[in-house]
């Protein structure tokens, strides 16, 4: 059924153009092998389809959901969904969650970076259309109505809810999740946000909220992280984040950000697209190719894009 699902996904018209032999396999994604080859050159903009091969991969799928200017993250593995933030209000979340089919209720686990609109709004609509049965969050409260009416279904779904630090580790059969930020939180929402580490087998993942660099920095003086094959740019890919020593450090092959086509703030910034090209990562964002899916069988991966 899932597999039917991606077959499903618009085919890539420049896929047909450059590999006409491959018609039947014609969805836009690229099938990389890891560790040890990189099948696929270097990107120098954000909408390549690389190289495209006749590998067939199931297991886990990580799904950038495009949420606009926001973040929303859903983690599915079989009949287990963990959700990281959902976007704003009616921005995309829940009609992706329903219409995808992919869930199988309740929701394992929703996870809030911190209480900013942009990351929990959607999560108070998925809270309210599907059961939840665990909620993590930061534990930093924020005086907004958006916080409260979080909080408020939070509370009304009557599911357990944690505070997650640093060295807290959640396991979900194949893959597990590592809190490595916040150790202690500050006055400052976005570096508040929980940066999480997801490992399923050689495949690394890092989602790091709206941190920035001094977080970043910070993360990088924890020892908790090395390399990554795939990075979720922290703070919807400002130049806030994306610093040259983290990205250098974590040398993903693909980095993902999310933000909104045309969005006020100019996200992605040029110097986080620099730092992502200096390390050679294939560069995707929900603005130019809608939902990207990352999907893993521990050992190799593939992205499919939405557009
Ligand atoms: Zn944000």
């Amino acid at each position: 059924m899932k597999l039917l699902l991606l077959l499903l996904i618009p085919v890539s018209i420049i896929g047909l153009l450059i590999y006409p032999s491959l018609e039947k396999d014609s969805t836009n994604e690229e099938v990389t092998t890891h560790p040890t080859e990189v099948v696929s050159p270097a990107p120098k903009n954000t909408t390549t389809t690389g190289t495209i091969l006749p590998v067939d991969i199931e297991g886990l799928n990580v799904h950038y959901i495009d949420v606009g200017q926001g973040d929303c993250t859903l983690i599915d593995l079989g009949s287990i969904e963990v959700v990281i933030d959902g976007g704003k209000y009616n921005s995309g979340a829940v009609s992706y969650l329903e219409t995808s089919g992919l869930v199988e209720e309740p929701i394992e686990y929703l996870l809030a970076t911190h209480p900013d609109a942009d990351h929990i709004q959607g999560l108070t609509d998925i809270l309210q259309a599907f059961e939840v049965e665990h909620v993590g969050h930061n534990g930093v409260a924020k005086d907004t109505l958006t916080y409260t009416d979080w909080w408020k279904a939070v509370v009304n779904e009557g599911c357990s809810h944690d505070v997650l630090r640093r060295g807290i580790t959640l396991d979900f059969e194949s893959f597990s999740l590592l809190v490595v930020h916040p150790f202690l939180t500050t006055s400052n929402y976005n570096a508040d946000s929980i940066s999480i580490l997801l490992e399923h087998e050689d495949i690394v993942f890092l989602l790091t909220g709206d941190c920035e660099t001094e977080s970043e920095l910070e993360m990088l003086g924890s020892g908790l992280l090395g390399e990554v094959v795939v990075l979720k740019a922290g703070h919807h890919g400002s130049r806030t984040a994306s610093s040259w020593p983290f990205i250098d450090t974590l040398k993903p092959e693909v980095v993902v950000y999310s933000c909104g086509l045309g969005n006020t703030y100019g996200h992605p910034h040029e110097e986080a697209v620099e730092n992502w090209n200096a390390v050679g990562a294939s560069i995707y964002g929900t603005d130019v190719n809608g939902t990207v899916v990352v999907t893993t069988d521990g050992t190799n991966y593939k992205v499919t894009l939405a557009k």
